[in-house]
């Protein structure tokens, strides 16, 4: 039922076919994240109109509202929500390092408190595989700890813990329409990095999460611990880095071996009156809007910036109008889904260093220029 097939390299950068009982996947892929059973503000059918071909959803959420075993009831996620493509879901590890109050780590799991009511929970392997067995999606994420990044003696302590986890999850792994990614971890720190990836290889895994990055450290730091991971990891599994990332991000991960991608940000950014562009971020909130009548993003093709002005989206974003939110989510997800697809064009043609070093993905509309050292329409 699953299937990684790497088609082709140029550099560091993959285009593969990840296959799944509910679906085919293209790598590189940008999945656009569904926390609460929904990407919020679009539906499954703007999703599928947009070219989403795996969206993730949240274990940690899910579980304490409206319950997994609920969702089992209901038939499953696919069902619950809507979307018959492929789901990935996290395993929770980083909402409960990051959202849950007053927890409490031994060796065997995290007991924490809810962040909705304050209600007590215990996180085990086991029951991190069981909560996601119940939601059913269809690739699944070992349970982890998230360790501050550059805390080298609290990476070790986390890392042995991940590690004694994973092969508990691997073990309590039972559904086979599912797939199960282990999660490399070990913060800014090459040698754990490279243990991390050696330790879950040596388990087998049928894809590899990147876990622990883009929470604060540099982005040489995070590109450092791309490299040293692209031999580290083998060729032929599918590799996820988590909560990255920017259009820019998304190039320089790819650059260095990563296929697939999962990021709040568009859809966050969006619901702020935030929209991202390949040559930066426009802020709907700013005066220079309340009377251009231009769209969003010159040149891009998507239902927003074929049919609305920023003057109109300013007006929306100001007035916290719920068809802002949408239309502003449309072009976020639009730009971040076709920048995965041209990346992986460009190098199933060979041509991804020259795309790469040459910024043609911040050109691939042809109405901005490099003008006095800053990207801006050509009209301007
Ligand atoms: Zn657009």
């Amino acid at each position: 039922m699953f299937r990684f097939d790497l088609l082709t390299t140029d550099g560091r950068a993959r285009a593969g076919f990840f296959q799944t009982p509910h679906g085919e996947v293209p790598t590189p892929v940008f999945m656009p994240v569904g926390t609460q059973a929904t990407v919020k503000a679009v539906s499954p059918r703007d999703l599928h109109n947009l070219g989403a071909t795996v969206i993730l959803a949240n274990t940690y959420h899910l579980y304490l509202r409206p319950g997994d075993e609920r969702i089992a009831r209901l038939g499953g996620l696919h069902t619950f929500m809507g979307w018959d493509g492929p789901i990935l879901t996290d395993s929770g590890g980083y909402q409960v390092f990051s959202l849950a109050q007053r927890r409490k780590i031994d060796a065997d799991g995290v007991t924490f408190r809810s962040h909705i009511d304050g209600s007590e929970h215990r996180f085990t392997p086991e029951k991190a595989i069981a909560i996601q067995e119940n939601l059913g999606a269809d690739i699944i994420v070992c349970f982890d700890e998230c360790a501050t990044p550059s805390d080298y003696d609290y990476n070790v302590e986390a890392l042995a813990r991940t590690h004694a986890w994973a092969a508990r999850c691997k073990a309590a792994h039972t559904r086979g329409d599912q797939t199960l990614f282990g999660i490399v971890q070990g913060g800014v720190f090459s040698d754990l990095r490279e243990s991390s990836a050696r330790f879950l290889t040596g388990l087998g895994f049928d894809g590899y999460a990147i876990g622990g990055l883009s929470v604060g450290e540099t982005k040489e730091q995070m590109h450092g611990v791309l490299e040293i991971l692209d031999g580290a990891l083998p060729a032929d599994r599918p590799r996820y880095l988590m909560g990255v990332g920017t259009p820019q991000d998304l190039v320089e991960c790819v650059a260095r071996g990563v296929d697939m991608f999962d990021c709040v940000l568009p859809t966050r950014l969006a619901r702020n009156g935030g929209a991202l562009t390949r040559t930066g971020r426009l802020n709907l909130r700013n005066a220079r809007f309340a009377d251009d009548p231009g769209p969003l993003e010159p040149g891009c093709t998507c239902y927003t910036c074929t049919h609305f002005s920023r003057a109109y989206l300013r007006h929306l974003t100001r007035a916290n109008e719920i068809l802002g939110h949408h239309l502003l989510t449309l072009h976020n997800l639009h730009l971040m889904l076709t920048m995965a697809r041209e990346i992986r064009g460009v190098i199933l043609e060979g041509r991804f260093q020259e795309y790469r070093a040459n910024g043609e993905w911040r050109m691939a509309n042809d109405e901005w220029r490099m003008t006095s050292g800053e990207w801006q329409p050509a009209s301007c």
